[in-house]
Order: C-alpha cells, then sequence, then structure tokens
C-alpha cells in the first residue's frame, strides 16, 4: 500500500491526508443547510456539489444534511465513492472544477455527522474490566463468569448522542454515599469520562438471521470516537440489577468525522488470544482478524493523562456486531455502538478516571498545580485517536470533545 498523492498542498504526516478522507455534516456561516462534507487537508470538501458539478452517480446519496442515504447505500457504492475522492485528489485535471467546493476546515461548524439508531454500549476491555472489578468488587474475581464467553453491552440513549464541542451538564440523580443507610438527591460528585471507539452500521438487516464476523466489513460504514460520559455515584447505586440508566443516559458525545474502515486496512492486527475459545458463532474470520490499532490520547484541560492503546481489546467489533444481532435483532441505518472504556495493561493506558485515580485513591496532577480525581465544573475532556495508514501514513480520527457545565437543579 503507498501514500495517496495529491494535488492540495498538504503536509505528509497531516493525518487528513488522502489516505484518510472521513466523511462529516458541516455548515458554512452562509446560511446554507448542513451538508456532507470529506476533510482532506485543511478542507472540507462539499461532495454533494462536487459529486454534481463532475456528474458522479452518487451525487443523490450525498445530497443529505446526514450520512444516512449515504450510508444506506451500501459497500460497493462506499468504494466507488472512495475511489473516485482518490482520483479526483490526485489528477490536477479536476482541480478548477473541485477547488469552488472545498472550504476552509477551520471556519465550517460540524454536526452530529448521522441520524442515530439504536445505540449499544459494549464493555469489551479485559485491561478495563478488570480494573472496575477490582475497585468495585474487592475480593471477587475481576471478571464476572460470563466474560470471556460473550462480549458485554447494554442498550443506551441514542437521543442524547451529541457531536463533540457540546457542553454537558452536570447530571443530578440519587446516590448512596458508603457511609449513609439512605439515598440522597443532588449533582453527581463523581463525573468521570469513558474513552471508546464507535462503529455505525449501513444497510439495514430485517428481523431473524444474523451479521457473521466475516460480514463485519459489509455492514459497518465507519469509525469514530466516543466519550461515554458516566456519573460513578449514579452508577453505583443504581446499577444492580439491570445495570447502567440514567448515570449514563444524560450524554454521549462522538466525534464529527466517520473514518471508513477501508481507511483502516493498515491498522489492522491480530486482536489478543482468546481463551477459552469462544463459541462459533464469535470466532475470527480466518486470515481477517479485526483488532485495530487505533493509538488515543485523553486529556484533561488540554493535558495529556492517558494513551489506550485500542489494540488491546479482548472483543473486537465483527465479534461485537456478531454478538449484537445472534439472536436475530434487526439492525437500522445509523445504529451505532461502542467498543467500551479503552484501556491498555500499564496504569498510563487508561481510559477512565475511575482507574486513573483509583477510585479517587490516587488523583492526578494537572500542570496548573491542581489535582483530579473526576471532573470538577469548567473541565474540558478531550479524546483523540491516530492509527497508522498506508505507506507510513497517519490516518488521523481527529477529537471529541466537551465541557462540563455545573449541573442544573
Ligand atoms: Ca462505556
Amino acid at each position: 500500500m503507498r501514500v495517496p498523492q495529491t494535488w492540495l498542498d498538504i503536509s505528509a504526516d497531516d493525518p487528513f491526508g488522502p489516505a484518510a478522507l472521513p466523511y462529516g455534516v458541516f455548515s458554512t456561516a452562509d446560511g446554507r443547510p448542513p451538508r456532507v462534507g470529506v476533510a482532506v487537508g485543511p478542507w472540507v470538501l462539499d461532495l454533494a456539489a462536487a459529486a454534481y458539478a463532475l456528474d458522479a452517480p452518487f451525487a443523490e446519496a450525498a445530497d443529505a444534511a446526514v450520512l444516512n442515504p449515504l450510508m444506506a447505500a451500501g459497500p460497493q457504492t462506499w468504494r466507488r465513492v472512495r475511489s473516485t475522492l482518490t482520483a479526483w485528489l490526485s489528477d490536477p485535471a479536476y482541480e478548477d472544477v473541485l477547488r469552488p467546493h472545498l472550504v476552509e476546515r477551520s471556519g465550517v461548524r460540524l454536526h452530529l455527522p448521522f441520524e442515530v439508531g439504536d445505540y449499544v454500549d459494549f464493555y469489551s476491555s479485559e485491561h478495563h474490566a478488570a480494573n472496575v472489578g477490582r475497585i468495585l468488587r474487592p475480593g471477587q474475581p475481576p471478571l464476572t463468569p460470563n466474560w470471556k464467553h460473550l462480549p458485554i453491552g447494554y442498550h443506551g440513549r441514542s437521543g442524547t448522542v451529541v457531536v463533540s464541542g457540546t457542553e454537558v451538564v452536570r447530571p443530578m440523580g440519587q446516590r448512596r454515599p458508603p457511609s449513609a443507610q439512605e439515598p440522597e438527591f443532588g449533582p453527581s460528585a463523581r463525573l468521570d469520562i469513558e474513552a471508546e471507539v464507535g462503529f455505525v452500521v449501513g444497510p439495514p438487516k430485517p428481523p431473524g438471521g444474523r451479521v457473521a464476523v466475516a460480514d463485519f466489513a459489509e455492514r459497518v460504514f465507519g469509525v469514530f470516537l466516543v466519550n461515554d460520559w458516566s456519573a460513578r455515584d449514579l452508577q453505583a447505586w443504581e446499577n444492580a440489577p439491570l445495570g447502567p440508566f440514567l448515570s449514563k443516559s444524560f450524554a454521549t458525545s462522538v466525534s464529527p468525522w466517520v473514518v471508513p474502515l477501508d481507511a483502516l486496512e493498515a491498522a489492522r492486527v491480530q486482536p489478543p488470544e482468546r481463551d477459552p475459545e469462544p463459541l462459533e458463532y464469535l470466532r475470527d474470520a480466518e486470515g481477517e482478524p479485526w483488532g485495530l490499532d487505533l493509538r488515543l490520547e485523553v486529556r484533561i484541560n488540554g493535558h495529556i493523562v492517558s494513551r489506550p492503546p485500542f489494540r488491546t481489546m479482548y472483543w473486537t467489533p465483527a465479534q461485537q456486531l456478531a454478538h449484537l444481532t445472534v439472536n436475530g435483532a434487526s439492525l437500522r441505518t445509523g445504529d451505532m455502538y461502542a467498543s467500551g472504556t479503552v484501556s491498555g495493561p500499564g496504569a498510563d493506558e487508561r481510559g477512565s478516571l475511575i482507574e486513573l485515580s483509583w477510585n479517587g485513591a490516587e488523583p492526578l496532577e494537572l500542570p496548573d498545580g491542581s489535582t483530579r480525581t473526576f471532573l470538577q465544573d469548567g473541565d474540558t475532556a478531550a479524546i483523540t485517536a491516530t492509527a497508522p495508514g498506508p505507506g507510513g501514513a497517519v490516518i488521523g480520527f481527529g477529537e471529541v470533545s466537551g465541557r462540563v457545565l455545573p449541573a442544573q437543579g
């Protein structure tokens, strides 16, 4: 694989270089409605306008305020769009036609890139699950008996998925402090982040049947970053017996750029060894592993606090989708699922503050001299990621960030 060339002036190490070409939805200050764009270097290409100008067959699928029609069109269309974009951006003959449809990325507003269908959040990092088990269930086995047999997950709230940059109001709720007999009500005192990777479904699937591990790339349009904001005090009180509810449902932030799976060929790696071997429907397709070498960074107020490695995830996104549909559940275009908190084996590779501060026992020090166990009002949490691309290129994911606003009682 080699790096695609382009007549645009883009530095070789630009994470939005011609090997990436992520999709998003943008608007400009001229008041025109949001529309589909492709990030390339410091620009956004207005995809439908360019496609109409060059009579490309996918113009109608791209002519929308969300990515859903393009995602629903399926993998053959996705590959045609991507190869066409590469041709346009590499052949100087297209420059005069395309220039008017490139706008500076720094001047656009980015929107939620797709209409979210259902939202499932998994729990597939062995390091994260074991850390949380040790913190919350000391003296017991860190993993529950089912953990290595299936990707644990729960259904989240799709209506509160918000795009990066949206401010997040500290949730109110019930919690019962360890020393108390009765619950109390108030703003969460233990607001946390969870650094995760998200996946979005393209073509729908009717009820019955399932998506095989081997069919992942035919069904999933792309990859983005997720911050699964979590109120740990609310979670601790409400979690048993049915799992997370209001401790998660107030907001889930996603990055605005969706990186197509085809941009991640060079990032595919063998996932960790699975022991015991999972049931047949969860086994990796022969020679087609879907471990991904995504390197995340977590920042609090601009300061890096963690570098979670996605390649250490126990269950791959292909296994997660196979499990999500093994009961015959239908899929809709725009259904999204998140990996679960990404935590590596190292103390500086943990994707949540409950792990980084060991449930508050080991506060983090920030460069301004302050310390954090959990988030304070006014804090900004940001997650970024890159992956290896072809020929030494870097594939960027941009970032998902959000600032915490005080609770509204
Ligand atoms: Ca989560």
